[in-house]
């Protein structure tokens, strides 16, 4: 039922993953090699959600002008690069663009903007909401381009990484350790989806009406021994009605894991985030010949990526920031990555290898 995950290829960048999730789309702009940049495109809703910010790549201001929430792991140069390119693409009339990150973001983003002379913009300045994660709560920031240092806002309460909800999704995180500094993992989860079989309405001669809305909202809560009265007086169990009557989709989670070590704490903590994901976006600087690199720099190896895909059950793994090192080798950091774990997504170059 589910479109599985797609790859695309850009030759002089390497391989670009792609996954569609039901109606989103995941894109590593940069592809595997570049700077980490994953654009979360929600189809329908002239929308996008960004996870990190390296170079912009081919990303057009109209990109851009859609982005309604943007989640920096960390503010190292190769994550929060572009950010420059972004602000300038935001001058004119859009809302308050959210951003999330560790501590400390407020400050930085302050910093890169106060860094531009802005006395044309009047109205059309660029305006953020930052919201920092502080372990118990969130710290809240506004910063509008003109108007100096970040503004504090009220703080926000932290439960279970809970970042972000609205009707169609949440975004959750998990704060991890890469060498001294704070990065933040991301899980974006979209909401179960509910259609009407209209077919079996008219087989059991039902008319459309509220009362499908109260049986919508009753599986959503998870009410499923309520009772409900159908139009023709009969009185059924949630559950019947939704086995006969409903399509169900599940929702579906997609992670963003980069920039961290492979600690015990790490990989717990990314297992549980990740946990059933359908499609798991998790770096993979390191081929095993060079694992003392990865210990110094706080970075996982192919097999510590593996093996935190295979211990949170993900249906995709797409592998990702690559060291450049391997860029005439893309095909061999694959292959170790798939050996380990067979969820990988392999490029259409390696087509036939999967089996
Ligand atoms: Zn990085």
């Amino acid at each position: 039922m589910l479109p599985a995950a797609l790859w695309v290829e850009r030759d002089s960048c390497g391989p670009v993953p792609v996954a569609r999730i039901g109606s989103a789309s995941a894109t590593l702009v940069n592809g595997v090699f570049g700077d980490p940049l994953l654009r979360l495109e929600l189809i329908h809703r002239r929308r996008s959600l960004l996870f990190d910010l390296g170079d912009p790549g081919r990303m057009s201001a109209r990109v851009a002008h859609q982005v309604s929430d943007l989640f920096f792991s960390h503010t190292h140069a190769d994550h929060i690069g572009g950010f420059l390119w972004f602000l300038r693409s935001r001058i004119g009339d859009f809302p308050p663009c959210r951003l999330y990150g560790p501590r400390g973001l407020a400050g930085q983003i302050a910093g890169m903007v106060g860094g531009i002379l802005w006395d044309r913009v009047g109205e059309r300045a660029p305006r953020f909401e930052i919201r920092e994660w502080h372990g118990d709560h969130i710290q809240c920031f506004r910063v509008v381009a003109g108007e100096g240092a970040a503004q504090r806002l009220d703080d926000l309460p932290l439960t279970e990484g809970l970042l972000w909800r609205e009707s169609g999704f949440l975004v959750r995180a998990a704060e991890l350790d890469h060498e001294g500094t704070a990065v933040l993992a991301f899980a974006w989860e979209s909401a179960l989806q509910l259609k009407v079989r209209r077919e079996r309405l008219d087989e059991l001669g039902l008319k459309h009406g509220r009362w499908l809305q109260v049986l919508k909202e009753a599986v959503i809560d998870g009410r499923l021994g309520d009772i409900i009265a159908t139009p023709d007086g009969k009185e059924h169990r949630v559950a019947d009605l939704r086995d006969s009557l409903l399509l169900v989709d599940p929702g579906h989670k997609l992670v963003y894991a980069t920039d961290f070590a492979d600690t015990a704490e790490n990989r717990k903590r990314v297992v549980l985030l990740a946990q059933g994901a359908h499609s798991l976006f998790c770096e993979a600087p390191f081929m095993l010949q060079h694992s003392d690199q990865a210990r110094r720099t706080g970075h996982l190896t192919t097999r510590a990526c593996a093996e935190i895909a295979n211990a949170a059950g993900v249906k995709h793994l797409l592998p990702f920031h690559f060291s450049r090192r391997y860029i005439k080798h893309a095909a061999d950091v694959y292959r170790e990555i798939h050996a380990l774990s067979p969820q990988t997504v392999l490029p259409g170059f390696m087509a036939g290898e999967s089996a």
